[in-house]
Formats: C-alpha cells, structure tokens, sequence
C-alpha cells in the first residue's frame, strides 16, 4: 500500500530527447499504476508551456508533488512557475542535459526513484536569480551562449555537437568587457565568456565549476578572459574534469549576488535556453534553499 494520499502531477515534455523522454513516460505510468499511486498528467506543447501548466497546478498551494519528465529546460520552466509555492518537485531525467539532476546523485532507475518519493526522502536546494528569472544550472554570456545559440538554429544537441560548436565560433567570437561587483571581489576586464553556476556542470557534463554545490548558498563565478587560441584548443578538453581552474586565464570566486555591466548588448543563456533579449547589464543572487527535490 503505497503511502503518498494526495494525487501526484506530473509534467511531461515529450519531445525531450528527441522524443525518448516518451519511453520514460510509459514506464513512469505502467509502475505508478502497479504501485497504486493517483496520478494525473500534463503535456507540454511549446516551449515555455510547463511554467504555466506548473503556475496553473501549484496556485493554490495544495499540490504535494509534482514529478518532472523532460530535462534541464523543462525543469527549469517547472521552477520559474512555482517558486516560493511548498511543492515538493522530483525530475526524472529525460532530457540531452540533465545537469541539475546529477548533483543530487546516481540516478538508480525509476523503480529506486519511486521508492524515494514514498519514502518522501527530500532535500532542499538552491536556484539562482538572474533580473526576475530562475536558474538551475547556471547562466553563461558571450562564447558559450553564442554556442547555444548557433545550436538551436541547428537544432544540435549533445556533447559532441557542443565541441564542434565551440571550435566553428573560436575564431569567430569577439571578446566583451565586462564590469562585475559582488562584495567577495571587483573585475574589470575583457572576457571571452562568463558563467554564474550553481551546479557544477552544464551543456550535459560539461564540468566548468568543480567547486559548485548546489547547497552550500553561493553562486560559483567561472570567467575565461581573452585567451590565444592554440591555448584554447590545447586546454578546452580540461573543463571535462574541471582542471582548467589552474590556467592564468580562468578567474573563479563565490558570491551570493553579483551585478554586471557589459560593453555590448550578447546572447545570455539561462539553463542551456536563450534570454529573448541580448542583455548589457544584469543583476545575479543565490535563493537558498530556493526548493525541495526527492533525492534519488
Ligand atoms: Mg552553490
């Protein structure tokens, strides 16, 4: 007899994946049923579509659990829709990218998963703020968001895809500068891309902040300044396991907020998704313990 009372939602993109998030789908379905859970299920239709579905699910703060089969862009829209609302949120991950997810730990199979969704086995963690939207994993300007961005006009996916992109702008990207303040350190200089990370990875392992926690209030700020190419190309394959923290190029500090001003208006990626707008200055903060996750 399982021990949740309440109706459990759940939130499916089903192109996540390019569409293998669907097999999870029927899986997560077939073993609720078999479990003797209440469900009830939400599909997403367009981009954007689970941040209304989650505000339209969680409003009167009643909802209990709200499950998540998609990736790192579904989840994200799920948390810009019930933030400060008590759900509690569990993703399975079904996504190209599930960064935010691999910081809560092993993924052990769905079966192990609902196990700890009626164990009710939780943990809080914290989001970032950038102007008034939520992030997971992390916010990138300049190099790596005109990587994204050159991505989804390809419609690409995936860490291969991801090494050739970074290649084909190498020797096209012109550096920015950048102003940055946070009260832990000041930075005035040209940068090739700055990151403001909360997880540790993103672009679907790419490990650019090895000393990120996504529990310990602080944001993780990655920048690489201007860096010869040769070098570039040489060092790239050290951000896999997260050493290129030793390169005089790369500047790396935790801050709690952080305001920046940049000499050009340039794509911002938020959670691997574009800001609709090119952005010159903007404002960043931690929220602690901004929600709670079933751990796997
Ligand atoms: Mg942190």
């Amino acid at each position: 007899m399982n021990k949740i009372k309440t109706e459990l939602q759940v939130i499916v993109n089903p192109v996540a994946n390019r569409g293998k998030s669907k097999l999870l789908f029927e899986e997560l379905t077939y073993l609720l049923e078999k479990r003797g859970i209440r469900y009830s299920c939400h599909i997403t239709e367009y981009p954007g579509h689970a941040t209304l579905l989650t505000d339209k699910i969680t409003y009167k703060n009643e909802t209990e659990i709200l499950l998540i089969v998609g990736g790192d862009g579904t989840y994200n829209e799920v948390e810009n829709g019930c933030f400060g609302r008590k759900v509690k949120l569990g993703h399975i991950p079904a996504g190209s990218c599930n960064d935010f997810t691999r910081e809560l730990g092993l993924w052990k199979g769905l079966d192990s998963f609902l196990d700890s969704v009626e164990r009710d086995n939780t943990m809080l963690v914290d989001a970032g703020r950038v102007n008034n939207r939520i992030f997971l994993t992390n916010i990138g300007a300049g190099f790596d968001a005109q990587i994204i961005h050159d991505m989804n006009v390809r419609n690409l996916k995936g860490n291969l895809a991801y090494v050739r992109m970074v290649f084909k702008n190498l020797f096209g990207f012109k550096c920015f500068h950048a102003e940055l303040s946070s009260l832990e350190k000041s930075f005035d200089s040209s940068l090739l891309m700055l990151t403001i990370n909360n997880a540790t990875t993103y672009g679907g392992g790419f490990k650019i902040a090895p000393l990120a926690n996504v529990q310990d209030g602080m944001l993780d700020v990655c920048l690489i300044s201007s860096i010869n190419k040769a070098k570039f190309i040489i060092n790239f394959p050290k951000v896999y396991s997260g050493s290129h923290l030793g390169l005089e190029e790369v500047i790396y500090w935790k801050t709690k907020k952080l305001k920046s001003n940049l000499d050009r208006k340039l794509p911002i990626q938020v959670d691997g998704e574009l800001l609709p707008d090119r952005l010159d200055n903007f404002d960043i903060e931690i929220i602690p313990d901004a929600f709670r996750v079933f751990r796997f």
